[in-house]
């Protein structure tokens, strides 16, 4: 397993592999590109099937937080740390302390946060051997009281925003009262979402592969269900994919109806081509790192002490990102994930401003 030659390489700064014989410890911590600040990245715990997939997923994953961080013009560079591990029964205390040992190590040039298989608990574990961690204290919410440090709500804002600035440039429509969106997966993001859709007057359809949140939509939204298969073939405006990776594909594309793509999940493109069949069809895609990046930017603020107001202005920032984004794809004719990229390379060069 070369790492220099790996496909997923991209002249990655450092490629940590962390082995812990007492705690079981298997870790892999990569560090993409620290110019515009320390690389902070989540800490997924993942039962990887093998030490390449492991690999992959973090040079991968390590990659897309520096443009993340970059196209949200965060002081951040992009890193990542992976867990190789049973999220549900591989946990320790050990565990996370040898890992909080490893993020220490690298004296800040990497900041841990939570990511799927990992949330507060663990965050605060590590923040026993550590102070390159973010999320695991409670703090101010965006609209006052106190919550965890669970960005979600953040991340769920950018997204509404960034949903609403999709339906205002593919269907000319200003509001999104009446306006018809499906929801794949009600978790903390994409129940949130749901909130906020409904008080702007949307009507929802929703699915989740665990029961009691489809039923939380339903009794507290008044949302309607539908079952999982069924959520991309829905007469609607918006698909609001707020669940796993790789949900655009082509079988996928095959059912999709809706004109627009606009959602919380991660790496939803199963490849770079299928954007382009979105275009061609198009459909509006809003590309996910850019309408995600709330929650970098709450966990950035949580760094330097933002106040809730200063995080919600900046989260404000991503509607006009996407503006551009979206703008710019339609005058040259390219999927709106390419011009995101490019974006994000024009301002990883230039300067940033937290
Ligand atoms: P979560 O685990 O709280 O919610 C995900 C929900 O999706 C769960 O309820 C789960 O049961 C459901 N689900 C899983 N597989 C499904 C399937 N096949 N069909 C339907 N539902 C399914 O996670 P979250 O924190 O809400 O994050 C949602 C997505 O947004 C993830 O892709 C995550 O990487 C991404 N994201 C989250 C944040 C954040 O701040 N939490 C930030 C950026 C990106």
């Amino acid at each position: 397993m070369s790492v220099f030659a790996h496909p997923d390489f991209d002249d990655h700064e450092q490629v940590i592999f962390c082995h812990d014989k007492a705690s079981g410890l298997k870790a892999i911590i990569a560090i993409h590109d620290t110019r515009l600040g320390p690389a902070l990245g989540g800490c997924r715990m993942y039962p990887y099937a093998s030490d390449d997939d492991a690999l992959r997923d973090v040079l991968r994953l390590s990659r897309g937080m520096t443009y993340k961080s970059a196209l949200a013009e965060l002081p951040l560079g992009g890193g990542k740390a992976v867990i190789i591990g049973d999220p549900h029964g591989g946990k320790s205390d050990a565990l996370f302390h040898a890992m909080g040992d490893f993020v220490d190590s690298l004296g800040g040039r990497y900041v841990t946060a939570a990511d799927s298989g990992t949330s507060v608990p663990e965050m605060q574990l590590m923040a026993q051997r550590t102070r390159h961690v973010s999320g695991a204290a409670p703090r101010e919410a965006l609209d006052g009281g106190m919550r965890n440090g669970d960005p979600s709500p953040s991340t769920a804002y950018g997204v509404f925003l960034g949903l609403r600035e999709a339906v205002r440039h593919r269907l000319g429509r200003d509001d999104l009262s009446g306006v018809r969106v499906a929801i794949q997966g009600v978790g903390h993001v994409g129940f949130d979402l749901a909130q906020q859709l409904t008080a702007a007057g949307a009507q929802l359809w929703v699915t989740d592969v665990y029961g009691p949140n489809v039923q939380r939509a339903v009794d507290e939204l008044g949302a309607s269900a539908v079952r999982p298969q069924d959520i991309y073939g829905l007469d609607v405006e918006v698909f609001a994919p707020c669940a796993m990776g790789g949900i655009l594909n082509a079988d996928t594309l095959e059912a999709l109806r809706a004109p627009v793509v606009a959602g919380a999940a991660n790496n939803q493109l199963a490849t770079p081509e299928i954007a382009v069949e979105l275009q061609r069809r198009n459909c509006l895609y809003a590309p996910d790192y850019a309408i995600n990046a709330g929650g970098i930017i709450d966990v950035c603020y949580e760094r330097t002490g933002g106040s809730p107001a200063q995080i919600r202005a900046h989260v404000e920032r991503i509607a006009p990102t996407l503006a551009l984004i979206f703008e710019r794809a339609a005058a040259e004719g390219l999927p709106t994930s390419v011009i995101a990229d490019r974006l994000a390379r024009e301002r990883l060069r230039g300067p940033v401003h937290a």
